[in-house]
């Protein structure tokens, strides 16, 4: 369930601390150590799951909660109305830096489109 080398699957077991904002019975949700807006929270399941290519339709409810997870921070953050985007990165072309899944969630700036 959890892979000993991986830096989120540590940071959900509390090995290595992290800002965590709100956790659920399957994710935790911390902010960014590197923030690209005023608001730039994580969203991982405990799972220890690497991409997005590795997910199937048994866990849908498992990638529906993370983005239930992030609207309701987003509520809570201040930036539901100014507006938000989920970003989920998989693989290194598309800018998967960590292989761990995870939904950024950034708000409190506007935001350009296409990102880059
Ligand atoms: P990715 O590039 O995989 O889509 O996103 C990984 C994110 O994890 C990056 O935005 C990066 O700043 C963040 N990150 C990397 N290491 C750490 C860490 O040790 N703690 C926290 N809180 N965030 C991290
Ligand atoms: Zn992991």
């Amino acid at each position: 369930m959890s892979d000993a080398d991986c830096l989120f699957c540590k940071i959900a077991a509390g090995a290595i601390p992290a800002d965590i904002v709100k956790q659920g019975p399957d994710w935790v949700a911390f902010r960014d150590i590197s923030p690209q807006a005023p608001t730039h929270v994580l969203i991982i399941p405990r799972q220890h799951i690497a991409t997005l290519n590795d997910v199937g339709p048994e866990k849908a409810d498992l990638l529906g909660g993370l983005f239930l997870a992030a609207k309701e921070i987003a509520a809570e953050e201040g930036i539901a109305e100014s507006g938000y985007r989920t970003v989920f990165n998989c693989n290194a072309g598309a800018g998967q830096s960590v292989f761990h899944i995870h939904v950024h969630l950034l708000g409190g700036r506007d935001m350009g489109w296409p990102p880059g």
